[in-house]
């Protein structure tokens, strides 16, 4: 080991992975710190859990009060392999020391050309593929519909109901929810369309059917022949965690290879061994075209690829793609350490570990309290929807304001418990591949309290 890297280990912070509230939540030195932020930062950029984070290890965050939380959100399915993973700790350290910025398009370095061939290795389909990287999951699905414009020379973009793809204006545009999105902030780009998902819990249909009600809204509504592309979560993120029934996404990627269209996977949230897989895709038997991939790529340092056929991806012309960061080398080393842990520590057995854990725990809550709906997801991507009581097996209303109780609850005491769905209705559960049954349990029992106090 060179010294640079001893000492960067070293610098690793140690943090006992246990749950520890010592003071009211948030705690005083968080609302200090929140009464100065408010005068300086927009109110755009809102946070939903005001404690502010002074560390973090693993599965647990310590704020400035030193209280220590059990963090089941990990930054919304970034920090997947754990906070401050050793080894990212020291591949980010050492290149920082190293260089820190050449400019791909301008002078490159082996960092980025690894992560592609990575990324090649581990999407699904067998075939010859190329990347190129970018900062955010958003850039990622503009270059994505970039491609795809220029390959098939074709304009429309097809989405799902209730999909999530970022905060540009063209991903804007093509997120299902309008509020908190895009609320006031058109004119949008034109040429989008939102075709019926999947959606088992409420439309009760086979994954046959589903495709066939997404396909014949589509060619009714825009025309196969001027349709660039097809953007799905494979499992939808913000959306609600929704696992397409069996057969839905392979049916619209048929149609799409019929068709000339091409078929892109946005794996931002479901993607980086999240799930089990590498890419929630293969759960499917999925080989997308195109695929997105950012969140949990880089271990928590901004990252995002597209990657997909080389024919198509080639469509761009040289030049026509980058950004000046895309790509940094501190990202790229970092997310080759992220490759190395998933490989080493077997860490796809992990997400598997997390979801045997849960998954009996909270069908034994829902056996026992009837706002409990559906439980879904894969992996270390589980979510929970709430109805309101008595409407599980009829109408299944949204039941938000439990949800938003849960929460708070959880926050409380504790836990960073993420909420979602178009109606808020969604509590999800996204750990770090890090995260120990003691842990999970633990936040169980929290939630199980703030069931029984509702
Ligand atoms: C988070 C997310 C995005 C946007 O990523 P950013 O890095 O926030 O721009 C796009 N698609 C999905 C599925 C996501 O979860």
């Amino acid at each position: 080991m060179t010294d640079t890297l001893a000492s960067a280990v070293s610098a690793t912070v140690g943090v006992p992975q246990e749950r520890r509230v010592i003071t009211a939540i948030p705690g005083p030195k968080s609302l200090a710190l929140h009464e100065r932020r408010n005068k300086v930062v927009a109110s755009g950029a809102a946070s939903g859990f005001p404690i502010y984070v002074d560390h973090a290890h693993g599965g647990i965050l310590v704020d400035v009060d030193g209280n220590q939380f059990i963090d089941l959100g990990s930054g919304i399915g970034v920090t997947t392999i754990g906070h401050t993973h050793d080894g990212v700790v020291a591949a980010a350290s050492r290149q920082v020391g190293e260089l820190t910025h050449g400019l791909f398009t301008i002078t490159p370095y082996e960092g980025y050309v690894q992560v592609a061939e990575l990324l090649a290795k581990h999407t699904p389909g067998n075939f010859a593929k190329k990347t190129v990287l970018v900062n955010s999951g958003a850039e990622a699905v503009e270059n994505g519909v970039k491609i795809a414009r220029k390959y098939t020379g074709r304009r429309a973009v097809a989405v799902l109901d209730h999909a999530f793809h970022g905060r540009t204006n063209l991903t804007m545009a093509m997120n299902y929810k309008a509020m908190p999105y895009g609320l006031g902030f058109g004119p949008f780009a034109s040429d989008i369309h939102h075709a019926p998902n999947s959606y088992p819990y409420h439309d009760g249909l086979s994954g046959a059917e589903a495709a066939e009600r997404t396909i014949a809204f589509l060619e009714k509504t825009v025309g196969a022949s001027d349709l660039a592309c097809i953007v799905a979560e494979p499992i939808q993120g913000e959306g609600g965690f929704m696992v397409p029934a069996d057969g839905y996404l392979n049916a619209l990627q048929e149609w799409c290879t019929k068709n000339g269209v091409v078929f892109i996977a946005d794996e931002i949230q479901a993607g980086m061994a999240r799930t089990g897989k590498y890419f929630a895709s293969e759960h499917f038997g999925l080989e997308p075209d195109l695929v997105l991939s950012a969140k949990g790529i880089a271990g928590g340092l901004p990252l995002a690829a597209v990657t997909g056929r080389a024919e198509i991806m080639d469509a761009a012309h040289p030049g026509g793609l980058g950004g000046t960061f895309g790509g940094n080398p501190v990202s790229t080393a970092a997310a080759v350490a992220v490759f190395e842990a998933i490989e080493r520590d077997n860490l796809l057995a992990e997400a598997v570990r997390i979801e045997n854990t849960l998954r009996p725990q909270l069908e034994r809550l829902k056996s026992k309290y009837d706002i409990i709906g559906d439980i879904r997801g894969k992996g270390a991507m589980i979510a929970i929807e709430f109805v309101q009581p008595g409407t599980g097996a009829t109408s299944k209303l949204p039941n938000a304001q439990a949800v938003a109780s849960i929460s708070k609850f959880a926050f409380e005491h504790g836990v960073i418990l993420l909420t979602a769905g178009t109606y808020g209705n969604v509590i999800r559960f996204l750990p770090s591949l890090a995260v120990s049954d003691e842990l999970l349990l633990d936040s169980i029992g929290v939630i199980e309290e703030a069931l029984s106090a509702l």
